[in-house]
């Protein structure tokens, strides 16, 4: 089988390659004609997350997507994916009008977190750390215009957090990261993910 990479917008070449470092086969997902392909995870990679929402939306991916998360299936959503996976979304407050939830999320909505977008301001828009991810020590973290975890349901591990804030949660065999392990050469994350 394979892992299927979300591939409408964004980061998504960068993970098929960390993701065939490990050796596992890939394909891109881009429309509903692609979910006749076997595949048994996902990735859902880092980008725009409300133009990939959007995009979600118009090619019929959502609630089939939805399914079979819900269902169990194991996903990987990193920064953009892990507001597309969030069941809220906070935005960065700079908006002058409310925001419309049809074009902010929820979107997909099966990982019990609040997440807030674009969430380290504008001098901290992009920036990277080091630090310790589950079992996992000295994991390269390379955040863009990321957003965090506000909030965690009862169901969701906290996996690891910067400056006091949740940024890699677990539910399940979904996964969220803030961060884009597909940027750094490390490639520990997608080794643990494909073995899910
Ligand atoms: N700021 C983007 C968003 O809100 C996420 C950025 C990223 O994926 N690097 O969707």
């Amino acid at each position: 089988m394979a892992t299927a990479v979300l591939a409408l917008q964004g980061a998504f070449e960068e993970h098929e390659r960390a993701l065939a470092d490990v050796g596992e086969a890939s394909f891109e997902l881009r429309s509903a004609a692609d979910l006749a392909r076997p595949f048994d995870r996902l990735v859902l990679p880092g980008g725009e997350s409300t133009v990939q929402g959007k995009l979600l939306r118009e090619e019929g991916l959502l609630s089939p997507l939805r399914e079979r998360i819900a269902a169990g299936m194991p996903v990987l959503g990193t920064c953009a994916g892990l507001i597309l996976l969030a069941r809220a979304v906070e935005g960065d407050g700079s908006r002058k009008s409310a925001p419309d939830a049809a074009q902010t999320g929820p979107w997909i909505g099966t990982l019990d977190v609040v997440v807030k977008r674009n969430a380290y301001g504008r001098q901290l828009g992009s920036f990277h750390t080091e630090g310790q991810l589950g079992d996992l020590a000295h994991v390269p973290m390379t955040f863009i215009r990321a957003p965090f975890v506000a909030s965690a349901g009862p169901a969701v591990d906290v996996l690891a957090t910067v400056d006091g804030r949740a940024v890699a949660v677990r539910q399940g065999a979904q996964i969220g990261l803030a961060f884009h392990p597909e940027l750094d050469a490390d490639r520990r994350i997608h080794k643990s993910f494909a073995k899910l």
